[in-house]
């Protein structure tokens, strides 16, 4: 009996080893096509001033509809894309196409907002990646200044040696540089002073747990700080409530990112949402 079971259960686990195998090369196969099917999209997700409460930028965050996956969320593709390599033609599409989308909103509704691309650390040190963005971006028109390259913190510093001299580079010719997702990492307050950093952007579990945890709050509170005193701005994402949003000003944080202000937006949307401002519509022709 315990035999037959045993031989069950380890054919169960074949099987859902095997649906698993097969889920992952479906994956593949599909992100292999993505681009020249055009199932890629793009969203932006507002970042406003907390003080004054305006629009300061927007993320770009990559969307992917397959024709037999449906939607398929980022923490799914994104590894893959990475493992694969795909990840270098996948990442100049978004750079090209938000460059472009920026460049437009900014003509057309007679705003300067700042650009924030997520970088994968692969793409970082491919050998030519510095030549590739500057070629996209100068298509566009759009400044340096007005670009900041978010770069998760955890795999910054697994790739701290190959990945210091290109994020110079890239603050010696005007790009912004933002550590994402920080605190969940295993980051060094020294690193803040040795890296060419010049955003923070708190890590949305401790957003989450900010009104909850008093571990929490201090540790936000205390990020905003040695924010302030390295003279970076910080971006505080995922704040869902009013409530979060008051304990950030207190703590004169710079920047919220979240559900409250908005949800990833498509283009359109983005521009029906922050409409030309007074001043553009009534200067001179
Ligand atoms: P991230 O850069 O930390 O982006 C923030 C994520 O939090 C986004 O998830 C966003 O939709 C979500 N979010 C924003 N506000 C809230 C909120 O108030 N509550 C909650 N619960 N979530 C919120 P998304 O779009 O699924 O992206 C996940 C990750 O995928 C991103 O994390 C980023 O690391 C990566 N990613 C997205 N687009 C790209 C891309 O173009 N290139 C690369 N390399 N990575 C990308
Ligand atoms: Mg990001
Ligand atoms: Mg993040
Ligand atoms: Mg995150």
């Amino acid at each position: 009996k315990s035999k037959a079971r045993q031989k069950g259960d380890v054919l169960f686990f074949d099987q859902s080893i095997n649906e698993q195998v097969q889920h992952d090369f479906l994956l593949e196969e599909e992100l292999r096509h993505a681009l020249s099917r055009d199932e890629f999209y793009l969203t932006y997700q507002p970042q406003h001033l907390i003080d004054g409460d305006q629009l300061h930028g927007v993320e770009v965050l990559l969307r992917w509809n397959n024709q037999s996956l449906g939607q398929v969320p980022p923490f799914e593709f994104i590894p893959l894309a990475e493992d694969t390599g795909l990840i270098h033609e996948i990442g100049l599409f978004v750079i090209e196409h938000a460059c472009r989308d920026i460049a437009k909103f900014n003509a057309e509704q007679g705003q300067q907002i700042q650009l924030s691309i997520n970088l994968s650390p692969k793409q970082l040190i491919a050998k030519d990646f510095i030549n590739q963005l500057v070629k996209r971006v100068d298509c566009t028109g759009l400044s340096y200044q007005s670009i900041t390259l978010e770069i998760t913190e955890n795999v910054l510093i697994s790739d701290l040696v190959a990945v210091t001299p290109v994020l110079q580079q890239l603050r010696d010719l005007g790009f912004s540089i933002s550590l994402d997702d920080f605190g969940t990492g295993y980051s060094s307050l020294s690193y803040l002073n040795t890296l060419p950093i010049n955003e923070i952007k708190i890590d949305r579990s401790f957003i989450n747990k900010l009104l909850s945890s008093d571990q929490s709050d201090s540790l936000v509170k205390t990020i905003i700080a040695i924010g302030a005193s390295c003279h970076m701005k910080v971006v505080a994402e995922g704040v869902e409530t009013n409530e979060q949003l008051q304990r950030l000003a207190q703590y004169r944080c710079d920047i919220a990112q979240g559900y409250l202000l908005a949800q990833p937006l498509k283009f359109e949307q983005l521009c029906e949402r922050y409409p030309s401002s007074q001043s553009a519509i009534n200067s001179p022709a």
